[in-house]
């Protein structure tokens, strides 16, 4: 499983104080009590757009891993969510799909393109629809509105920290929702 890694660097900035080598899981999210000999685990790699690693762990008595994704990661979508943002934007600035499609995904098919894109404009959408009904905020589930409310241009990050104890409810590419079995359970993972 996914939680978050509450970081306000960027990606670069990870990189560079290789950011997954000093964080620290105090307590496991199944047991918060302890006990349940929650180790490191190892790292797992992420490619896009830069190559660098994620800090996983393991509960034996779950028999889960445990990683910590920090916010500027899409969940179970390759790149950032900013990346993503940015997408969205020049759709809904774009006078046609086909235009975004071509000017974002020039190296590969339209009809390709167009998948590519309606992917990401679709868990956008998902994600600020639920997001508008969880959270009351009289936004509707546009980035412009949500830009207009919380006073940002990186939504979706800022949604991780405002959405927080909701992420395990929340789909890809926001929240660590699972997508199978649709049960969810709740808590929160400090990052002292
Ligand atoms: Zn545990």
């Amino acid at each position: 499983m996914q939680i978050r890694f509450p970081v306000e660097i960027t990606i670069e900035e990870y990189i560079e104080q290789k950011a997954w080598e000093q964080v620290d899981l105090k307590q496991c999210p199944f047991h918060p009590e302890g006990g349940c000999g929650l180790a490191r685990h190892g790292t797992y790699p992420r490619k896009f757009p830069d190559y660098c690693l994620v800090a996983r762990w393991y509960c034996p008595c779950q028999r889960v891993t445990i990683s910590l994704l920090p916010d500027f990661f899409a969940s179970r979508l390759p790149g950032t969510l900013d990346e993503v943002e940015q997408v969205v934007n020049i759709a809904v600035s774009s006078s046609s799909r086909e235009e975004a499609a071509e000017i974002l995904r020039p190296d590969i098919s339209l009809p390709g393109g167009l998948r590519w894109l309606r992917r990401r404009i679709k868990y956008v959408r998902e994600a600020l629809t639920i997001l508008t009904g969880l959270l009351a905020n009289e936004c509707t589930p546009d980035l412009q509105s949500f830009r207009e409310k919380y006073n940002t241009n990186s939504v979706l990050i800022k949604m991780r920290d405002i959405a927080a104890e909701h992420l395990l409810s929340l789909p890809q590419i926001v929240g660590f929702g699972s997508r199978s079995d649709g049960r969810y359970c709740h808590f929160t993972v400090s990052n002292n």
